[in-house]
């Protein structure tokens, strides 16, 4: 089998003189042996019929035993041979060993023309002038006979001949007349022409068999290439349908999709839009294509900057997400869109088209804005008259204004603490807006840390000593210095120990702790509490998130405390978390950049 071709140019057949590999000369051998054995059964019948005419024609009475020896010898002969076929036939489907074959071949053809020789060698002493002639005649037809049916294989019909000739070379020498000695010295030259033709003929068969081997690979290949052609055209043909029906899909979900999607050429010219941009910006697909995108969905003012980067996201040939832009309607109305550019590049990198996405967010920014304003507004205007209130109420609670009955002082007492409670809110709120819009400012400066963790604790105490708790600040703090806002960072610290205090056992202590970690410092506060369940750990730090709803109403707090702290300690350029205390409870920490003079 020839190798299948993986390209069209492997197909290319082999001239048939260039068959050189030894699988092609071994097909070629299989061929040759083919024939002999094929062109055999005639062989064999011819021979037997010319025994029979020998036996006929020189059976006597003196020679009886003689004849009947020979014709014994040449049955066996062709009976052995036929045996041979019939063997090679059996096994010709499974494809032979040529070698093998041919050997046993050339043993059957010796033995043929030495069974032809033989004849000659015990008949010509005894017979007439006349059957001599006769004999003469019959081997030479024999060996002439070889000729078409051994000379697939030059050589094999090389030693048919020799065997038939050699003895009756003899014969004819030692007993022939002057006339059977001359035709003995023709002998030969008639053998060596006829093993010429041979050998030519074998050479005719060789060419033959070679052509017709690259005539079947020829065919065969052609059959691949038509096989793996069809292949590749019911491929593309599959592909074909694949990039209809997705194109098909894609082209339907632009369509019905609610966001304005555009298709841009690289110099941002319209290609195509979709319903929804037709409808966000006031013009018909058809007006909008062939039209370049600065010149009517941007205000002129910011036309040179959108050009500016339009041509950096064209060089740079990656998607851009998130682009803020003022954008105007036909009727003149101005939005903003969030637009999103995703540029379709060739293998070749080379920008083909451009698909941007705008979403009209004017609606959700004018919310937002709102919203903050509403805060804002809200914690104002309320925290004025509750400080006034508060302040009141903490005057009175200090007995300035004489001692106040029972029932009034316990009243006053919890009229100031829901007003702190509520007032401790407002701020939560306040800080939480500022820091979301950006408002809020930081005044760096180098903190001392040992001695800022010490006021945090004496700031505490008071709050702390409600829930029976102790604060402790372990013995050896490492005098190391932060760049950090001191107001923002005594609120992280008072928040987390006011958490630690309200989640502690009465009557357990609060641990506070400072760490050098070389890069950074580490604060720590600990708690002997009972620690933040599994399935809140991940929402803690979010707004308004307590683990346990009673908590407002039993230990205070709003939710907000530790979404401030994580905010300030990254705006301070740290980090926040918590970790399970060995030996139960909670340790909060936070890590931020140590403060070195240079
Ligand atoms: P709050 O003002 O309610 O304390 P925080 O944001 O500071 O709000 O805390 C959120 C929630 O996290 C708390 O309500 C509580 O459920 C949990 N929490 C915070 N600190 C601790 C702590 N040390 N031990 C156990 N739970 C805590």
């Amino acid at each position: 089998m020839s190798a299948i071709p993986t390209t069209p140019s492997d197909a290319v057949p082999q001239a048939p003189g260039a068959l050189h590999d030894a699988s092609d000369a071994r097909r070629v051998l299989a061929d040759q042996v083919e024939l002999l054995y094929r062109q055999a059964p005639i062989g064999i019948g011819g021979a037997l019929l010319v025994a029979s005419l020998i036996v006929y024609e020189l059976y006597a009475p003196h020679s009886r035993e003689l004849v009947i020896f020979w014709a014994c010898i040449a049955l066996l002969v062709a009976a052995s041979r036929f045996m041979l076929v019939r063997a090679y036939s059996r096994d010709a489907a499974r494809e032979p060993d040529p070698e093998r074959w041919l050997r046993w071949f050339s043993i059957g053809a010796l033995a043929e023309g030495v069974s032809w020789g033989f004849a000659a060698a015990v008949f010509f002493p005894s017979i007439s002038d006349e059957q001599r002639v006769f004999l003469a005649f019959v081997l030479a037809t024999m060996t002439a006979g070889g000729l078409p049916l051994f000379s697939a294989v030059w050589w094999v019909f090389a030693l048919f001949a020799f065997g038939v000739i050699v003895p009756f070379e003899a014969v004819l020498f030692t007993y022939g007349t002057r006339l059977f000695s001359e035709l003995a010295l023709m002998i030969p030259i008639l053998l060596t022409i006829n093993v010429a033709v041979a050998y030519r003929l074998n050479q005719v068969f060789v060419s033959g068999f070679r052509l017709r081997q690259s005539y079947g690979r020829l065919t065969q290949d052609y059959t691949t290439l038509n096989l793996q052609l069809e292949q590749r055209l019911a491929e593309l043909e599959e592909a074909g349908r694949q990039v209809e029906t997705s194109g098909r899909k894609l082209a339907l979900f632009a369509e019905r999709s609610p966001i304005p999607i555009f298709e841009f050429d690289w110099n941002g010219v319209v290609l195509t839009a979709n319903p929804a941009a037709e409808n966000l910006f006031g013009y018909s697909v058809a007006e909008m294509i062939g039209k370049k995108g600065t010149d009517f969905l941007f205000p002129v003012e910011v036309h040179a900057d959108v050009l500016a980067k339009w041509s950096g996201f064209m060089r740079a040939g990656k998607p851009v997400v998130a682009l803020r832009y003022h954008n105007v309607r036909r009727d003149g109305v101005e939005l903003v869109c969030e637009w999103s550019i995703t540029p379709l590049v060739s293998p070749a990198n080379r920008v083909q088209s451009v698909i941007v996405q705008g979403r009209d967010i004017t609606q959700q920014l004018e919310a937002e804005r709102m919203k903050q304003e509403f805060t804002s507004t809200l914690s104002h205007e309320l925290r004025t008259p509750l400080t006034s209130i508060l302040g009141s109420l903490q005057l009175i609670n200090s007995g300035v204004f004489g001692e106040l009955g029972n029932d009034v002082a316990e009243l006053a007492q919890v009229a100031e603490r829901n007003g702190q409670r509520l007032l401790d809110l407002i701020n939560d709120l306040l800080d939480i807006e500022r820091i979301e819009s950006g408002k809020l400012t930081l005044f760096s400066e180098p903190l001392a840390l040992r001695t800022l963790l010490q006021e945090a604790v004496n700031l505490n105490k008071a709050f702390a000593e409600r829930f029976n708790v102790r604060l402790e600040l372990s013995a050896d703090l490492p005098d190391v210095r932060v760049n950090a806002d001191v107001k923002r960072i005594l609120q992280v610290m008072t928040n987390l120990i006011s958490n630690a205090a309200k989640f502690s056992p009465a009557g357990g202590a609060v641990t506070i702790e400072l760490h050098d970690l070389g890069g950074e410092v580490r604060v720590a506060v600990n708690d002997r509490g009972t620690g933040i369940p599994e399935n809140f750990r991940n929402r803690i730090f979010a707004r308004f998130a307590q683990a346990d709803a009673t908590d407002t109403r039993q230990k205070g707090g709003t939710g907000l405390g530790l979404a401030i702290c994580k905010r300030l300690i990254e705006m301070m350029g740290g980090r926040i978390g918590f970790a399970d205390r060995q030996g139960g409870g909670t340790m909060f920490f936070f890590e931020l950049p140590k403060y070195r003079a240079d």
